[in-house]
């Protein structure tokens, strides 16, 4: 069960993340810049009084997810590129995790839209005592009978204070036998892709997190410096390398806290076929009796 003060937080990063996604949807309207968009989003979450709960992230075309602009970043979003746009609202770590696709050209609007359709037959089923595997069924289903696949290896999550990924899958195929309670909170993210329906990580990597329990005694100066920081200002929440740019050899302690398991890489996640599109569209709710509290 929630409790009240922690409904009010989530209430509280709701509000927001709604605020944010309509900026965020007319936003890319205008400009096309990966790391201006990112930046603009994350700046615009502090502006309204949240916190970004991960770094922006901006997928293209065969990129599901994980890929975040650098901060030397020139990509551009082009005008038949498929993009996700997936950014956290945070609140006292109480966090809201949402995403939506946009492709200027539109030829991609029926993959788009069977993510979206996806969803909505989603959230349909959504209540107390209910099996997950029922929610990865409707995702599968809508998703087939639109001519595409699902993306097995990419689920939604349990979310908890501080905690992005708490533990419990929800699965975008039929899988599963966790049974929803009242007052879990979930993101639902269904993926529709063209290719295979699986995604391998690549080796760009942007993003990072802290692990939970590690050994903190670090040798090297710089490695040190950067992980107060990151201590400091993110706790186990994922970060951006560009967040960090002003340190001196980023890359270098970001490779040596990652070789002693201080830290956790999130490279991009890149469907297993060449050349496809992946669409994806994402909302976090908190289960009720009835049915759900949709948060964005
Ligand atoms: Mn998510
Ligand atoms: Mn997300």
């Amino acid at each position: 069960m929630l409790e009240d003060h922690d409904l009010e937080h989530y209430l509280e990063a709701s509000a927001i993340a709604r605020k944010i996604m309509k900026f965020g949807r007319e936003l890319v309207k205008a400009e096309k810049g990966f790391l201006k968009i990112a930046e603009s989003i994350e700046n615009q979450i502090i502006k309204e009084g949240g916190k970004p709960a991960f770094p922006v992230n901006i997928s293209v075309n065969g990129n599901a997810a994980h890929d975040s602009p650098e901060a030397s970043d020139t990509r551009q979003i082009a005008e038949k590129d498929l993009a996700k746009v997936d950014f956290g609202v945070m609140i006292e770590g109480f966090a809201i995790d949402t995403a939506f696709s946009y492709n200027p050209s539109n030829e991609h609007a029926k993959l788009i839209e069977a993510a979206e359709m996806a969803l909505q037959n989603a959230l349909s089923v959504v209540k107390a005592g209910v099996n997950v595997k029922a929610i990865g069924t409707e995702i599968e289903r809508t998703i087939m009978e639109y001519g595409f696949v699902p993306v097995e290896n990419l689920c939604g999550h349990s979310l908890e204070q501080y905690n992005l990924h708490a533990g419990v899958e929800i699965p975008n195929v039929a899988r599963g036998g966790y049974i929803l309670k009242e007052g879990d909170v979930f993101a639902i993210e269904p993926f529709a892709s063209t290719g295979k329906g699986y995604v391998n990580e690549g080796d760009y990597c942007q993003i990072w997190s802290l692990e939970p329990h590690a050994n903190m005694a670090v040798r090297l100066p710089k490695s040190r410096e950067l992980l107060a920081r990151v201590a400091e200002e993110h706790l186990t929440m994922p970060f951006a390398a560009r967040w960090f740019k002003d340190i001196p050899m980023l890359r270098l302690s970001l490779a040596d806290l990652e070789k002693q398991g201080i830290l956790h890489s999130y490279p991009v996640l890149k469907e297993a076929k060449k050349d496809c599109f992946v669409s994806q569209a994402e909302t976090t709710l908190i289960v009720e009796k009835e049915g759900a509290k949709i948060l964005v």
